[in-house]
C-alpha cells in the first residue's frame, strides 16, 4: 500500500523543513500516528518521516 500524502502533508512537511533550517530540529508530530517527525539526511537528499512505517513520509533526493 503506498501512502498518499495530502495538501495539508506537504505543508506540514514544509513546516518541518523551515523548523530544521531555524533551529536544526522540529517538535511537529505525525497527524496520523502521533510519533514525531524527523529529517534524515540521505546521501545528496534527505527524507522527512515519522516513526511509523509506512506512514508519513516524504523523500527529496539532492540535485
Ligand atoms: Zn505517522
Amino acid at each position: 500500500m503506498v501512502f498518499k500524502l495530502s495538501q495539508k502533508d506537504f505543508e506540514l512537511i514544509d513546516a518541518v523543513l523551515d523548523d530544521y533550517a531555524k533551529k536544526g530540529k522540529t517538535d511537529k508530530i505525525c497527524p496520523y500516528c502521533g510519533t514525531p517527525i524527523k529529517k534524515k539526511v540521505v546521501g545528496m537528499g534527505y527524507t522527512v518521516s515519522c516513526q511509523t512505517q509506512n506512514c508519513l513520509q516524504e523523500t527529496c533526493r539532492g540535485i
